[in-house]
């Protein structure tokens, strides 16, 4: 009997600890991320790039981090490989980049 509500217990705390990792927040301030939606470039497997439009994301009011849903993870891989049709695109030159990384 007392096994039964041991078992019972444990799923419980493995949903909790799902909900704690919930992409709705930031990993690092544990703050809510605000909803934004932007067009963007996406880097290409074949060295172009494929203009996106409606990409949504998270992103921390605090530190700036930017978190991809996995709705938009599916449409980033879906437009790699050309699952998009008509998508405008161009050559990848790295010199128009900002590049933030040192
Ligand atoms: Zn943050």
């Amino acid at each position: 009997m007392s096994e039964e509500q041991v078992i019972a217990k444990e799923e419980e705390t493995t949903d909790d600890i799902y909900s704690e990792l919930d992409e709705d927040r930031c990993p690092f301030c544990h703050i809510d991320l605000d909803p934004k939606t932007e067009d963007q470039w996406l880097r290409s497997y074949d060295g172009r790039e494929l203009w996106l439009t409606d990409v949504k994301s998270l992103v921390c009011s605090k530190c700036g981090v930017q978190v991809y849903p996995e709705e938009t993870l599916n449409y980033f891989e879906e437009a790699r490989t050309g699952g998009i049709p008509n998508l405008k695109s161009r050559e990848y030159i790295p010199d128009t980049y900002d590049d933030d990384d040192e």
